[in-house]
């Protein structure tokens, strides 16, 4: 079975275009004008007129925590709570009040999330002597039953601390051998209070596993970028260059030491994702870029015990991204969606992503001229295809 869409528009193409899926990849582009045959029914094709809809690339979570989220259970206020010791000590205090992590409430999440035209997910999904690996083994199962719609990716993420949390570090091991993919850290020193001995446990657990690292940093100011410069220095002797990112790194908003740090990054082969929350510092777009710095977003937190917001929607996290960082022009608005498209592609190391001939055909299409519209307007995902399939319509999955 093969798919084609006529009349597409394709940012790079003067004129609609006729893309061509078959086997799962994008096999052809060819202006619309030039394919007589165009619209003849039949023959193990199927074609989708999409006059008036531009092609984005399949939208990529770089963050999430899909294993908290309350979506589609009951609405649960969240307390006035005023640090990040705060919020897990609450979140411990209360999980298993809502049977947390629950498979419908991940189920009922991702399918929104491939109604909003994401196709791959990265989700930090936690491990501690509480919970255990069961955060693991329920998105691992979630990830089982939706992997024609899309790709779920595991970091076992110590939450409640690793060297703060005895059992935790033997734990994040047992996630490995559940499904994750990837192992998570959380402020060694503003959380754990053992900075040195936390980096180097991730690390030497990332090598004996064959895993990469991504850690949240919230610790911030010159604490969160000697931090920072910690993390570089392992990347480079442990030989982990392009799989080590840093979630959040509120630190990169100290400015003494930004731009070295930026060329850091850009050196050692050191992602940066943010979810551009709130009020806290969202690192710089114009200045990543310009370093050739992978960049990458994500929406963290979706209706859970930390916060009440999130929807899952990869397109409006990129007009956010671009939003916090006060882009206005069309160069801009193109970085922030990179965030979501080939930045998280790149940090998540997908290989043959985009929408060239010969790239898996995951694409979302959208009622927009261009890519600048499609952020500023966040208009519905009108098609969503995964591997060749179409998976989600009018912002909605396809059961
Ligand atoms: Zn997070």
């Amino acid at each position: 079975m093969s798919l084609r869409l006529e009349n597409l528009t394709l940012e790079g193409h003067d004129a609609p275009v006729t893309l061509t899926i078959e086997d799962q990849r994008i096999a052809a582009v060819v202006p619309t004008a030039d394919t007589p045959q165009a619209g003849a029914p039949g023959g193990g094709v199927e074609t989708i007129d999409a006059t008036g809809l531009l092609a984005l690339p399949g939208l990529v979570d770089a963050h999430a925590h899909i294993d908290k989220t309350l979506y589609s259970g009951p609405w649960v206020p969240v307390p006035e709570l005023g640090s990040v010791h705060e919020r897990i000590a609450h979140e411990r205090a209360v999980r298993d009040r809502y049977g947390l992590p629950r498979g419908d409430y991940v189920s009922a999440l991702v399918e929104t999330m491939v109604g909003a035209g994401t196709t791959h997910i990265r989700t930090h999904s936690d491990v501690d002597p509480g919970v255990g690996t069961r955060g693991v083994e329920v998105v691992a199962d979630v990830a089982n039953r939706y992997a024609d719609s899309v790709t779920i990716e595991q970091v076992a993420f110590p939450q409640g601390g690793l060297i703060s949390n005895p059992g935790t570090l033997a734990l994040l091991e047992d996630a490995v051998a559940a499904g994750a993919s990837t192992i998570g850290g959380i402020d060694p020193a503003g959380f754990d209070g053992a900075p040195l001995e936390h980096l180097d446990a991730i690390f030497d657990l990332a090598a004996r596993t064959a895993c990469g690292i991504d850690i949240h940093l919230h610790d911030s100011g010159a604490l969160g970028a000697w931090e920072m410069a910690q993390i570089v220095d392992r990347t480079t002797a442990y030989g982990l260059a392009g799989k080590v990112a840093i979630s959040h790194a509120f630190g990169l908003a100290h400015e003494p030491t930004q731009d070295a740090l930026i060329e850091r990054f850009a050196e050692a082969g050191v992602a940066i994702v943010s979810a551009a929350v709130y009020d806290v510092p969202v690192p710089s777009l114009a200045k990543l870029a310009a370093a050739g710095v992978t960049f990458a977003s994500g929406s963290d937190g979706i209706n859970d015990l930390w916060g009440p917001y999130g929807d899952g929607d990869m397109l409006r996290r990129a007009m956010l991204v671009g939003y916090r960082n006060s882009v206005r022009t069309e160069a801009g608005l193109q970085q922030a969606l990179a965030t979501a498209t080939t930045g998280a592609a790149r940090m998540l190391g997908l290989e043959d992503y985009g929408l060239g001939v010969g790239d898996l055909a995951d694409l979302v299409l959208v009622r927009a001229r261009c890519t600048a519209e499609a952020v500023a307007r966040v208009p519905v995902r009108e098609v969503v295809i995964k591997a060749g399939s179409v998976v989600a319509r009018d912002g909605r999955y396809l059961s």
